[in-house]
């Protein structure tokens, strides 16, 4: 949806894009990873069937992930 503009469940191209910061919006379109750090998710909304997509579109956030996605493969080795 955020990539071609069109919905994939009913292909309709009537989509609206929701920021995790949009005013309106609360707590459900963040992500709280720590006390200190919050993702904002925006999401594509089809207004047609209301199908919805979440993207985590800052870059930053992205390496954030990643990074504490190898911290949580140090845990494979805990017995
Ligand atoms: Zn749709």
């Amino acid at each position: 949806m955020k990539l071609n503009n069109t919905c994939v469940k009913c292909q309709s191209s009537n989509l609206r894009k929701v920021s995790g910061n949009f005013p309106l919006s609360d707590k459900n379109n963040i992500l709280k990873i720590t006390a200190f750090k919050n993702i904002y998710i925006t999401s594509y909304v089809c207004v047609e069937c209301g199908f919805m997509e979440e993207w985590i579109e800052k870059p930053a956030d992205l390496e954030y992930l990643a990074k504490k996605a190898d911290e949580t493969d140090d845990f494979s080795n805990f017995v």
